[in-house]
């Protein structure tokens, strides 16, 4: 990558280091990319032999706390920090620890897809936004060149703030909102020529906003501008957007990806040759290395290795756990739809939803039809659902106040459930206008149910609204 003369002593490691990545290639091709869902997510590249050669036979990956790698002498560093060979030089550009869950991770997100993609780890769900789109919106000519992105409206209250405070007020690059993106019309109405990139939230958090990926994505490529999508509440045991055609996929793994809770963690994975209108071939060649290599470096929002075999702990039983809170959250939302006073249920995985067909469309059990429960491919929506309550923002408060089983925080994707009112939590710093097109009512309640007996959490919903 980098063009320093390379000497004959750097020209050793180099060539070790392409044999290195050759096995480890072979590996994946004819071993890792040949297994089921469930197999990468327990192993990832991790493998026996690793362990035992490099490891000591430790059967969990290590975590390595340090802070750098000594080198054997000054022709190893040189070419290490050219990058010329894989090397975790220092802990904020990469660490082994890191490097696992990022493996992970991609090949999750790409299961089923013919392309190869790549993988930048990150402290948390808002720098994989930041450090998705950020090497977009660089200014390419003038500093005065006007430049734009488009979003859907129905995002993250974070990602809203993001967008809206810290690039649109703060740094003049103009956020044009999506209202209705069912309405590829209105997504195409908004791009010009100082167009950088199109962002969606599918479904988003808590709006359940739903758009068709593939038609999104046809229509950014037409354009030359990549569909990055932030992909958090399916997860790719429910859903993988590059297999449908989108560029990058920002995951906040804090969520489902860390079911017990144990920490904040994201990722950002990018298929390898992305379309972009950014003339920068390492950034199109290789979005995941190039984030993570140079403007990461630069930044430093890396994830903690501690963090990284955490979240790889909770990653392993994903499938089955996306499932297991699937059935649950249906159960609990056919309960709350019927309910006296309950005012509306949302939740995807009711054919009234007006975007359940749609969301059909997309979210499929990763490997339903290799499961003996199932044996054929099976619809999952994911455990995020909401309700409303009827008499306003006050009975609201109660039902809320009155839960005893579910825990009030601002939270989802937990093993356990959890409850927030959007409007005073996650949707409260963006205001009432702010909230009326990012549709969050003030009496709506986000529940996002966990692997509790779903009879135990129906009655405490039971007990809760009988207090309203
Ligand atoms: C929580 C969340 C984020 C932000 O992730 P953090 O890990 O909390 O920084 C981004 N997008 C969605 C959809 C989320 O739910």
């Amino acid at each position: 990558m980098a063009d320093e003369t390379i000497t004959p002593g750097m020209q050793r490691y180099v060539d070790e280091a392409k044999a290195y990545l050759a096995k480890r290639d072979r590996y994946i091709q004819e071993t890792v990319k040949k297994w089921r869902f469930d197999t990468i997510a327990v192993h990832g590249l991790y493998s026996v032999q690793e362990a035992i050669e490099d490891y000591q036979g430790s059967i969990i990956e290590p975590i390595f706390m340090s802070t750098s790698q000594a080198y054997r002498d000054s022709d190893e560093m040189a070419a290490a920090l050219a990058y010329m060979i894989p090397t975790w030089c220092y802990s904020r550009i990469a660490n082994p620890s890191t490097y696992y869950y990022e493996w992970t991770l991609a090949l999750l997100e790409t299961y089923g897809f013919g392309g190869e993609a790549s993988c930048c780890s990150t402290s948390s769900g808002m720098a994989a936004v930041m450090t998705a789109v950020q090497p977009f919106l660089v200014t390419a000519k003038s500093p005065t060149e006007p430049r734009n992105f488009v979003a859907t409206a129905q995002c993250y209250g974070g990602t809203f703030q993001q967008f809206s405070v810290r690039m649109a007020e703060e740094r003049g690059i103009e956020c044009r909102w999506v209202q209705d993106p069912t309405n590829i019309d209105e997504w195409a109405s908004k791009i010009d020529k100082n167009t950088r990139l199109l962002y969606g939230e599918l479904p988003s958090n808590p709006g359940l906003g739903f758009f068709d990926i593939e038609k999104v994505a046809d229509l950014a490529h037409s354009h030359n501008l990549p569909l990055i999508v932030d992909s958090t509440v399916a997860t790719p045991a429910l859903m993988r957007p590059i297999c449908h055609g989108a560029d990058i996929v920002v995951q906040s793994a804090t969520k489902s990806m860390t079911s017990s809770g144990f920490g904040v963690c994201g990722a950002v994975i990018a298929r390898k040759g992305l379309h972009t209108n950014i003339d920068n071939e390492h950034l199109k060649n290789d979005f995941g290395l190039y984030v993570k290599y140079l403007p990461n470096r630069d930044y430093g929002p890396n994830l903690h290795p501690m963090q990284a075999v955490m979240t790889l702990n909770d990653v392993r039983t994903l499938r089955s756990k996306m499932d297991l809170l699937s059935c649950n959250t249906m159960k609990v939302a056919r309960y709350l739809e019927e309910h006296p006073k309950v005012e509306s249920a949302q939740y995807l995985g009711l054919p009234n939803h007006p975007l359940h067909e749609l969301a059909s469309k997309y979210m499929w059990l990763v490997d339903a039809e290799h499961d003996e429960r199932y044996m054929k491919p099976v619809n999952r929506y994911g455990h995020l659902m909401s309700f409303c309550v009827k008499g306003g923002a006050e009975k609201t408060r109660k039902v809320f106040d009155g839960l005893e089983r579910i825990w009030r925080a601002t939270d989802l994707g937990r093993i356990k459930s959890v409850a927030t009112i959007p409007a005073i939590s996650t949707h409260q710093q963006q205001g009432e206008e702010g909230r009326k097109i990012a549709n969050i009512p003030p009496n709506m309640i986000r529940l996002c149910v966990g692997g509790e007996h779903p009879d135990d959490i129906i009655a405490d919903l039971d007990q809760a609204l009988s207090q309203a």
